[in-house]
């Protein structure tokens, strides 16, 4: 199951911690690694740092944006140095590592890292089904990237052991998540059609649409209920056209 988890880093500065990341991988058991725009890439830096583990970076896949990053997964999470002041979950890396290792079973799932120096953005954040934060010393929260991701990596494997040992009493995943670019463009039409219906303030939009996100996100509709609410949203469109005072 963990060949469903990949590591993606954001805008990495440092080469030498995609090298630590890399290493802290592998130790774990991990492959996947997916680069979003790094600044200095490829580097002698990074191979030095990974030792061992150029294989990993060999394989890492280098793109440009997040959507390529995430294309296929289902269920993301967003790490964090700091708690936010953000109406969605936030878990300790033991419960995180819980979740995604049993999501993967099934699916793809992502864990995101932010930069050195100012993390993760809003709109990385705003793709992400959770928030995890490693709890350290209050005074001194951020950890290296390389060591923030070695605590993850070692809590998947822990997880992902602990999973294999009950692995005869699992029970059959029967719901499947829509991916995130299924539910992207589900948004995409929510905006558009709360726009044309006359509900959504343009002025107020962003934050309306950001509530709106994040109860999708946490009901993890289907392809089937995705298709249902895109069905929902024509009829009202195509309602509002008829007659343009009923919204
Ligand atoms: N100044 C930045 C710190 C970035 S540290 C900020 O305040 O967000 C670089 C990355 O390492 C973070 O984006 C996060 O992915 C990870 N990281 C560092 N410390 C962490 C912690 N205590 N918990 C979770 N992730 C952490």
């Amino acid at each position: 199951m963990l060949e469903r988890i990949r590591i993606v880093l954001c805008e990495t500065s440092h080469p030498g911690n995609i090298g630590a990341v890399a290493r802290a991988m592998k130790t774990m058991g991990l492959g996947r690694l997916v680069l979003v725009n790094p600044k200095d890439y490829p580097s002698a830096d990074a191979t030095a740092r990974a030792s061992g583990a150029d294989d990993v970076l060999a394989t890492a896949e280098v793109v440009s944006n997040l959507d390529a990053a995430l294309a296929g997964v289902s269920y993301a999470v967003g790490t964090s140095a700091r708690l936010r002041r953000i109406p969605m979950p936030q878990l300790d890396p033991r419960e995180s590592a819980r979740q995604l290792v049993a999501e993967a079973a099934t699916q793809e799932v992502a864990v995101l890292f932010g930069r050195e120096r100012s993390g993760l953005s809003n709109a990385e954040i705003d793709r992400c089904h959770a928030l995890v934060n490693i709890p350290a010393n209050p005074d001194y929260q951020s950890l290296n990237l390389g060591a923030a991701a070695q605590v993850i990596c070692y809590e998947l494997r822990m997880a992902m052991l602990a999973a294999t040992a009950t692995s005869g009493t699992e029970e059959a995943v029967a719901h499947q998540p829509a991916t995130g670019e299924h539910l992207e463009s589900f948004f995409g039409h929510l905006e558009a059609a709360l726009l044309e219906i006359g509900f959504l303030d343009p002025k107020q939009s962003q934050s309306m649409l950001r509530r709106l996100r994040r109860l999708f996100q946490r009901a993890r509709p289907d392809d089937t209920e995705i298709h249902i609410l895109r069905g929902i949203l024509s009829r009202a469109q195509a309602a509002a056209r008829k007659d343009p005072e009923a919204g």
